[in-house]
């Protein structure tokens, strides 16, 4: 048995893969320092990891690449090198680094490094370094290789977290990360893959377009400014203006549990993308004892979270119908295991990101699962030959298929995948929790359900002649659904599930007075285009998605699914009201105060009136006698105003 060193044993068909694994880093590698990369960082890194775990101790891991520079930007010197931090993947990992670091400061008489950490999220962006000099911002240079990178400045001028000035007017260069936070990433990058790949693209784009929706988060200062720990400098950086990660100090169990607590949940609740934790001594003064490696520093690691990426094969790509007719892409892969799950499938995300990869069947591509439940397709890190299939029919119900903007679309009103699609739409939207998957797919499969409207023919027996339905759960279902009538209209609207049309754009036409159900029908698209927050291409989408729903709309009204209108919808709704005698308002004030919220205002009492608005409720005129008679409230002004601000 050859021993290849680290003492891990390794049986042939692994000898063969590493020797694999080590000829393309390698061929990689060269590729890369020749200008031309021909895959990315993170597929790099997890072939790396990959050869890394098979043999830790094999030559062609001892060198490390380093960004990609491109012709286009000016390159340009650190003043001070930016380094970069060793890496840590579990707890042992860890504290093999903390016994390190005691051992040697064990040598200098100093106590242990373990009581005084000081832990940061680690940001998954584009490393940048910020230069102000006499308080002005003057230049932003890229990590590149550490010693150069590129000055983008003009670009990240214009980025979020960068201040113009500072209060300091000694040179600074702070250091940080350009990120997307989700929310951005929804709003302006829809078409990135990720948020990292978003950033990257965007930061150094030559005309700057939409370097505006990019984030600068800083975490460090590469001058000596006196701070004597990291907490001081963490507080320095802020109050010069600069956003910063989420820090902690602790010890070393603390730091075990902070890490589990991100992985556990905290790490998907946040709004930008982070790879792991920074942990390093707090005190400058031990970090400065214990040094730097190749411009690593001894006092501090990168935990990660667990393998966020894998490299795996494509089996199959399958063009999956979703409920609003759109097509996505989705490579199943032979299965690796990402963050504790067996990953199978991968979303392509749509038409052009499939073009953009170039991804077949048999295909090598890297898979990832970050922050995302969904895992995805990074890239295509070995192509095969064969060629991209972009389907033409849907391959839930054979209708052909269109492209609308970026993805493909089914626009089939029947296909099965739309019809359940809309009826979930209307049931999320009204709030009807008790209807699942399966009882909608069996509705729907045996003809009961093809439109919302029949939700509201649907018996107690169609439920109950299904699998697994008593009486009770049936006519609990079908009380969910009757019992959110009327619906309001942006609920009702938002309801329809169309294309562009959410209840908060339904909310926003709403608001722009288009009150009423047949006011929204008659609105076109110029109309729409111009109330605030919708734009040409949404009022299209809404404007054409009601049209081919008309039938529709009009089974929905015969049905008695009219929506009330916001007036209709107000606290007072539905409510009716006689206004008699002498008020401290007038009586023009008070219909409308009425009127405004819903109610409705009559000159005389009759059977069905809800209330008598009179000045003295004990009052014994014959029409308060009247009213009494009658069971209608006698409320005073005073009453009528609590009324109006009672909440619905
Ligand atoms: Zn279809």
């Amino acid at each position: 048995m050859k021993k290849l060193g680290g003492g891990l044993e390794i049986g042939p068909t692994q000898a063969a893969r590493v020797e694999e694994l080590a000829s393309r880093l390698e061929t990689f590698r060269a590729s890369y320092y020749a200008g031309r990369p021909t895959v990315s960082d993170d597929a790099y890194d997890a072939l790396e990891e990959e050869l890394r775990a098979l043999a830790p101790a094999h030559p062609a891991l001892a060198r490390v690449g380093t960004a990609m520079l491109s012709e286009a930007w000016e390159k340009a010197q650190h003043e001070i090198p930016m380094g970069s931090l060793n890496k840590v993947t579990n707890a042992e990992q860890l504290g093999d680094w903390l016994k390190r670091c005691d051992e040697l400061l064990a040598k200098q008489d100093e106590p242990s490094i373990r009581t005084g950490l000081f832990v940061t999220e680690k940001l998954d962006g584009i490393s940048i370094e910020l230069i102000y000099r006499d308080g002005v911002f003057s230049d932003a240079i890229t990590r590149g290789d550490g010693e150069i990178g590129e000055r983008i400045t003009s670009n990240v001028a214009r980025m979020r977290g960068v201040p113009a000035r500072i209060g300091d007017r000694r040179r600074i260069s702070v250091r940080g990360e350009i990120i997307v936070r989700f929310s951005d990433m929804r709003d302006h990058f829809p078409d990135y893959a990720n948020a990292r790949n978003a950033a990257a693209g965007t930061s150094r784009r030559l005309d700057g377009q939409g370097t505006e929706h990019l984030t600068v988060v800083c975490y460090d200062i590469a001058e000596e400014l006196g701070n004597r720990s990291e907490v001081d400098k963490f507080d320095w950086i802020r109050k010069l203006g600069f956003a910063t990660p989420h820090s902690y100090t602790g010890e070393a169990d603390d730091v075990l549990d902070i890490h589990r607590r991100y992985s556990e949940g905290l790490r998907q609740s946040l709004d930008y993308e982070i790879d792991g934790l920074v942990v390093r001594a707090n005190s400058v003064e031990v970090q400065a004892r214990l040094g730097d490696v190749n411009r690593r520093p001894r006092a501090a690691v990168a935990f990660k979270f667990a393998s966020p990426s894998k490299v795996s094969t494509v089996l199959e790509i399958r063009w999956d119908t979703g409920p609003s007719g759109r097509v996505t892409p989705v490579a199943i892969v032979e299965p690796v295991e990402l963050a504790g799950a067996t990953v199978r499938r991968a979303s392509l995300h749509n038409v052009a990101h499939v073009r953009f990869l170039g991804i077949a069947v048999g295909d090598e591509v890297l898979v990832s699962r970050r922050n995302d439940v969904i895992p995805y397709v990074e890239e295509v890190v070995t192509k095969n030959d064969k060629a991209i299939e972009v389907p033409t029919t849907c391959t839930v119900c054979d209708a052909p298929i269109e492209m609308a903007g970026e993805y493909l679309m089914c626009r089939n009103l029947r296909c099965p995948a739309l019809v359940e699609g809309r009826i979930h739409n209307w049931i999320d939207a009204i709030g009807a929790l008790e209807w699942g998957d399966k009882l909608v797919a069996a509705l729907v499969s045996t003809g009961k359900l093809s439109e919302p409207a029949d939700l509201y023919a649907l018996t107690v027996d169609d439920i109950a002649s299904l699998d697994r339905h008593g009486e009770k759960s049936a006519s609990n279902a079908l009380e969910q659904i009757q019992g959110r009538l009327p619906l309001r209209l942006p609920t009702f609207l938002a309801a329809l599930g169309i294309e562009g049309f959410s209840t908060q754009t339904a909310r926003l036409i709403v608001a722009s007075g288009l009150g009423d159900l047949e006011a929204v029908c008659a609105a076109d698209v110029e109309q729409l285009a111009a109330i605030p927050g919708l734009g040409d291409i949404k009022a299209r989408q809404i404007v054409d998605g009601l049209q081919v729903r008309e039938a529709e709309l009009q089974r929905l009204r015969a049905a008695g699914i009219v929506p009330v209108s916001e007036k209709q919808a107000g606290p007072l709704a539905g409510k009716s009201f006689c206004i008699t005698g002498s008020h401290e308002r007038p009586r023009k004030i008070l219909t409308q105060f009425i009127e405004d919220a819903g109610g409705q205002v009559s000159s005389g009492v009759k059977k069905d009136l809800d209330y008598l608005l009179i000045a003295d409720v004990e009052s014994t005129s014959s029409k308060a006698e009247k009213a009494r008679r009658y069971g209608t409230a006698l409320i005073s002004e005073d009453q009528l105003l609590l009324l109006l601000v009672e909440d619905t």
